[in-house]
């Protein structure tokens, strides 16, 4: 009889902004799933892969501790956690393997819009709320700054209208939330993304392959989803300015055109996303029915 493979497990957020986002990068390496009944886990079908639904600041504890092989959350959390457990004396908690392409967010400092306080240098000895106390107290350490930081577990930008706080920490994305808070956002301290992360602990060999592949899949749909693959007819003569003009274009495919000799078929990968005005320069060099597709899958 053929033993099973060992199965990997993957932590993700259960319910919130990278929830979606998630399952949707699994299914695009491949995984297909079902939920189980309580759907705090999901099974892989195809693959020996489960994924674990938590709460998002429990992923890093649970990579840490070998519950799970992968996980994926926000750097925001990874960082808070990683101070907490340097400050316990384990300086190597998980492992960064990459940044994803969602999750986008800023961690910054906001104040109060009719307030005298508009600097963060400005500060002494007033009050900060926010989610993060380990990454604002390391923040204010590291500038020298005198400040009290006092925890938040949510609702951090009612902290100055409470009377709690002279201002915040908090993570951005639009900004929305701070200005219907009569807020007005300040320095960044950290810019922040998805993130995938794996176990310190050395993965066992019967897993190892999985967890590859796995890591693999993601890297290549993270370069899949930037990229695009274009085609062109353009002048021979045009080829050098053309290639120029396409962003992380590796070397064209130039592919002769049946019965006509200055013109050639340009096909080629571009590693960012293509733009309007790309396409409106390429034309002005001389390049015609221009295509741009996107791709499905890539394997480096
Ligand atoms: P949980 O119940 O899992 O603890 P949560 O309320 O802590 O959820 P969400 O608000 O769903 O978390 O945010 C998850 C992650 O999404 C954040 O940690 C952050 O990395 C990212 N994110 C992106 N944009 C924003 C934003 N505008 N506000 C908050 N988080 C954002
Ligand atoms: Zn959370």
């Amino acid at each position: 009889m053929t033993q099973s493979p060992a199965r990997i497990k993957i932590a993700i957020q259960k319910s919130g902004r990278l929830t979606e986002l998630c399952l949707e990068l699994l299914q695009q390496c491949g995984l297909k799933y079902s939920r189980g009944r309580d759907q705090l886990i999901g099974f892989g079908e195809n693959m020996p892969v489960d994924f674990l639904l938590v709460r998002d600041d429990d992923i890093p504890g649970l990579v840490k501790d070998d519950v799970c092989d992968l996980g994926i959350c926000g750097m925001n959390v990874l960082e808070e956690k990683r101070l907490e457990y340097a400050a316990a004396g384990d300086d190597a908690p998980f492992k960064m393997l990459q940044p994803l392409d969602f999750g986008h967010c800023r961690l910054a400092f906001a104040y109060p819009e009719d307030g005298d306080l508009q600097a963060i240098t400005d500060i002494d000895g007033q009050t900060i709320a926010t989610s993060y106390p380990l990454i604002v107290e390391d923040y204010l350490k590291r500038n020298q700054l005198n400040g009290q930081v006092i925890e938040f577990s949510g609702a951090v930008e009612i902290a100055p209208n409470l009377g709690r706080a002279e201002l915040i920490c908090d993570l951005v994305s639009t900004g929305g939330t701070l200005a219907a808070n009569r807020l007005v956002e300040g320095e960044t301290i950290l810019e922040s993304r998805a993130c995938l992360v794996q176990t310190p602990i050395d993965i066992p060999a019967e897993k190892t392959e999985w967890v590859n592949r796995l890591v693999e899949r993601i890297a290549g749909v993270q370069q899949v989803r930037g990229s695009k693959y274009i085609m062109m007819h353009a002048p021979r003569s045009a080829l050098a300015a053309i290639h120029e003009l396409l962003p992380g274009a590796e070397s064209p495919t130039v592919l002769p055109l049946d019965e006509v000799n200055d013109k050639v078929a340009v096909h080629v990968v571009c590693r960012e996303n293509v733009f309007w005005e790309t396409l409106e320069d390429l034309k002005r060099k001389g390049a015609s029915s221009i295509l741009v597709l996107p791709i499905e899958k890539m394997l480096a």
